[in-house]
């Protein structure tokens, strides 16, 4: 007898309907298995006989075949245990096929025959609930994750006597409703807190309205990591869309444990001893990396110069893409990377090249050789590069009132909603994603400004890619004072976030 079974495959970060075709039939004792199968599925075999003997269950003389469609996707993982073993258990007649009506099975089983977590559970509800299916069987401790879900019934089952004693009874279970319209964002850190810097503090508020990735270059403890942090404290509100991403991603990692969602920007702070694996994401079953992980927030690189070159010029097509494509054994698997990168780097080894209070020990060989590190089109993908000097002591104390957060983010806000208006019948949403095209439509220049942009063009020796950059940059500063077009003020106000030029004269004179 065939019974057909469904259940859910991850493919990225969204699911896809797989279903589980399983034949038992008396004969010689054997297992086969197919549908492209990675290695870990094929373990499934001896997890299953082994738990359904342990729950008191003769299996002995039926030859099983099961077959995993459609073939062309490649599954990966332990989560199609439960599926599997359903399959088998109506074959024996011990489950009533008629009770999985629009059903989804997830899970992993053990020796014992109990159920254990698998990750991803969120994203595979969603897929559930999105294609019509009423119920899913998840294990136990996944039940707090897939509750997030609106619509769907859930049963939760921890072992397979449990699952036979629901399915056969037809528990009833109410359809999960869920609201999280209004949802809180809060963050332990505020832009109050950051005393002086009013140059970085600017730059920050450019950022977060245009989303542009950014380096900040200065000697260790100017505070480079804190500011960085408060960064996403002025992005926009979060959306219910971004929510469900942020949670979504979390739930592939394993994060989820208490059955909330995410409702905070991800800050992912890496530093250069992290794995290839870790930073881009992969593995045997793919998992997201740090940048993946920092998806719809900030990636932090510090210590950036001391990067290997393999992770540097990873990074130019991850940003360039907002998204990575994990190849595996004839499957490719695709994760949303859509960060903006915060990057920050001492100005030479010791970390004090340009400093008006203490003295560079560098030679000028060491730091030519720690510049190059970072390469030129990687430096060209920064539409801003900051300076970042100590703040004085007068600084600390002063009366001045500091701004917060919350009011930075609206002008942050205003910003994105000129931008949206703007960019309504294009592929792109902020202005650091304008291509050169864009640029020449949405960044048009008086006659005035196109002298002066003219003038320091041939004076500081700009690349194309730099002078695409500082329109992008001017467009932001002008969308960030409400003006229609960018004036003489903003270009020469987006030219000072531009250090490279100036930095590598430096080294060069010294
Ligand atoms: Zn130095």
């Amino acid at each position: 007898m065939l019974s057909i079974i469904n259940t859910i495959a991850l493919l990225g970060i969204d699911g896809t309907v797989i279903e589980v075709q399983v034949d038992v039939s008396p004969g010689i004792p054997h297992w086969e298995m197919v549908g492209m199968l990675g290695t870990s599925i094929k373990e499934s075999k001896e997890r299953i006989s082994i738990a359904i003997k342990n729950s008191g269950i003769k299996l002995v003389g039926k030859k099983i075949s099961v077959n995993l469609a459609p073939a062309e996707i490649r599954k990966e993982g332990s989560s199609f245990d439960l599926a599997i073993t359903v399959g088998i258990l109506i074959n024996l007649g011990i489950i009533k096929k008629d009770n999985i009506q629009s059903s989804i099975f997830i899970g992993e089983i053990s020796y014992s025959g109990n159920i254990n977590s698998v990750k991803g559970v969120l994203p595979m509800c969603l897929t559930a609930q999105s294609k019509g299916f009423k119920r899913v069987y998840i294990p136990s401790q996944n039940m707090e994750e897939a509750k997030l879900v609106n619509d769907l019934e859930i049963v939760s089952v921890n072992s397979i006597k449990d699952l036979i004693q629901k399915i056969n009874s037809n528990i009833s279970v109410d359809k999960n409703i869920n609201k999280i319209d209004d949802f809180k964002e809060e963050y332990s850190v505020d832009f109050e807190e950051v005393f002086g810097q009013e140059k970085v503090r600017r730059v920050m508020e450019i950022v977060a309205a245009g989303k542009h990735n950014c380096l900040l270059i200065g000697p260790p403890g100017v505070g480079k990591t804190m500011i960085a942090k408060r960064l996403i404290t002025i992005f926009p509100k979060l959306t219910y869309k971004e929510v469900i991403e942020i949670t979504k991603i979390n739930s592939i990692l394993g994060n989820i444990r208490d059955g909330n969602f995410i409702t905070k920007r991800p800050f992912v702070e890496v530093n250069s001893n992290i794995t290839l694996a870790s930073f881009l994401g992969g593995g045997r079953n793919p998992m997201p990396g740090a940048i993946t992980m920092a998806n719809l927030g900030i990636l932090f690189m510090d210590e950036f110069a001391e990067f290997s070159s393999q992770k540097l010029e990873s990074l130019r097509t991850i940003l360039d893409n907002k998204e990575i494509k994990l190849d595996r054994v004839k499957s490719t698997v695709i994760y949303p990377c859509k960060f903006v990168l915060v990057a920050a780097m001492n100005p030479c080894p010791c970390g004090y090249f340009g400093d008006e209070d203490r003295k560079c020990i560098c030679s000028q060989n060491k730091i030519k050789k720690y510049i190059s590190k970072i390469s030129g089109p990687i430096v060209d993908r920064m539409d801003i590069q900051l300076d970042v000097k100590n703040i004085k002591y007068s600084q600390i104390y002063s009366s001045k009132k500091i701004e917060k957060s919350a009011d930075i983010r609206k002008r942050v806000e205003k910003a994105r909603r000129i931008q949206e208006l703007r960019f309504k019948k294009e592929e792109i949403e902020t202005n650091s994603e304008m291509d050169s095209n864009h640029i020449k439509k949405y960044c048009k220049l008086g006659n005035d400004e196109n002298k002066f942009l003219e003038k320091l063009y041939n004076k500081m020796k700009f690349n194309i890619r730099t002078y695409n950059n500082i329109l992008k940059i001017s467009r932001t500063i002008a969308d960030l004072e409400g003006k229609e077009k960018i004036d003489v003020s903003c270009i020469a106000e987006s030219v000072q976030y531009k250090i490279d030029n100036k930095f590598y004269k430096r080294k060069c004179e010294k």
